[in-house]
């Protein structure tokens, strides 16, 4: 069925390539896509459909939904159930047995669904994902009505779903043409761990396989100095050249952490095409380090921000990791000029969208592109007065003052609430399921 939304009023905050900003604007939404973007006296001229439902953003900043560039959606589970320790212990005393004991097709739908719901009230419409019965984060996803890139895992040891390492790609194939047709919200990816936990032989199948299938590539990669110095021991090269000499590399390539990246390896990452998932608040608590984000973006590469697991960061508020990495690079690198708030907004959106292969389609409020956008409530006391909606929303805004999010054109959060899932359910199903990890 048609319909048209016309919203109003607002600041519209376009992302386009000239990053335009309306300052009393209004967005045209015809089925689930945006039909006209402009300011407000030309869209009053031309009228509005008819039959058309008016939303009045009053004065608020509207943008397009944010793309989470890495998440591990079903580790809402393990939400701050251990903290403050090097990531070597975290990972293999705490994550990697609690995966194992706990991860099952109920838990990852429960906590992925919880996922989804902190995601749309705090203005992501869109996530890339990857972890083990990601059949599951795939259902949820579409039960909460957002967008997706989501990747079965891929690692040569027993996982949760693969029992037998040895199926590993053939699970990861199963995913991906299961859910490769069924809904134009659904990406399907394939996503290995590590270079450090998959043999090369792995790695260049599951790439092989991402060829044949047409889907992005995922990969954690020198996340930790550490890592860095064993890929150098091991094969003799840093980690991003070392999986480069195995040729997986190229468009269809989503490179996360990028952490301890040389500029040799950067040069590597530009002439690939491939992107880069930006974590840095999962980079802080786990003390991994400091990736050169300034660098890599005045190299073109496509830089998205991502949360990573909630068992790391601990939350997926978006707009508190924006503030937090343009933050991080100033202070780091002693220069407050070096990453703008539009250069944020733009790893968050279009950038995140050209990451994971997406900007045809998401990332920016023009004309033809899907109606995924979010409204930003500016009528509180730290959001005003509004001289420059980028900097309110890198610097000032955080998730829970998102009022409305559509994604494909269609209501997800409306007045601050979920449109299409309970969250009441939602959070007792996981708090139940949280019980049994806490006391084993
Ligand atoms: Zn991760």
């Amino acid at each position: 069925m048609a319909g048209d939304i016309i919203i109003r009023n607002a600041h519209v905050v376009t992302v386009n390539p000239a990053f335009d900003i309306i300052p009393n604007g209004t967005v045209h939404i015809h089925d689930d896509r945006i039909a006209a973007v402009g300011p407000a006296a030309d869209a009053e001229s031309a009228g509005f459909p008819e039959g058309a439902e008016i939303l009045d953003a009053a004065g608020g900043m509207v943008m397009p939904g944010l793309v989470n560039a890495h998440t591990h959606l079903p580790m809402t589970l393990f939400r701050g159930l251990a903290d403050d320790l090097p990531l070597h212990i975290w990972l293999n005393e705490h994550i990697f047995p609690a995966e194992a004991r706990h991860i099952r097709p109920e838990t990852a739908a429960a906590a992925a669904l919880l996922g989804c719901a902190e995601m749309l009230l705090s203005g992501t419409t869109t996530c890339c994902d990857g972890y083990f019965h990601e059949a599951q984060v795939a259902e949820a996803l579409l039960q909460s009505g957002m967008r997706g890139v989501p990747a079965q895992g891929v690692i040569d040891f027993p996982a949760p779903g693969v029992p037998d390492p040895t199926r590993n790609i053939a699970a990861a194939r199963e995913f991906i043409e299961s859910f490769k047709e069924r809904s134009p919200l659904i990406t399907p990816s394939i996503f290995c761990h590590s270079p450090y936990t998959c043999s090369a032989d792995t790695l260049v199948q599951a790439k092989a396989l991402a060829r044949e299938l047409g889907v992005l590539f995922q990969i954690h990669v020198a996340e930790t100095r550490s890592e860095r110095e064993q890929s150098l021991a091991a094969h003799g090269q840093p980690p991003i050249q070392y999986l480069s000499r195995l040729g997986l590399l190229d468009a269809q390539t989503l490179l996360v952490h990028a952490v301890w990246t040389d500029a040799a390896e950067m040069e590597i990452i530009a002439a690939s095409g491939a992107g880069v998932a930006h974590a840095a608040e999962s980079n802080m608590q786990l003390a991994s380090g400091v990736a050169p984000v300034p660098a890599m973006l005045k190299k073109g590469i496509a830089v998205g921000l991502g949360t990573d697991g909630c068992a790391g960061n601990n939350n997926l508020d978006l707009l508190q990791e924006m503030d937090t990495v343009a933050k991080l690079h100033k202070v780091f690198n002693n220069d407050p000029t070096i990453m703008s708030a539009r250069e944020v907004i733009r790893a968050a959106t279009i950038e995140g969208a050209r990451a994971i292969g997406l900007d045809h389609a998401i990332g920016s409020l023009e004309p033809g592109k899907q109606a995924d956008l979010i409204i930003i409530d500016t009528h509180q006391p730290h959001l005003m007065p509004l001289y420059h909606p980028e900097s309110q929303i890198v610097y000032a805004a955080r998730g829970a003052d998102v009022h409305t999010v559509l994604v494909a054109g269609r209501k997800r959060v409306a007045n601050r609430r979920l449109v299409d899932l309970d969250p009441a359910a939602v959070m007792a199903r996981v708090v139940e399921m949280g019980r049994v990890v806490f006391y084993k």
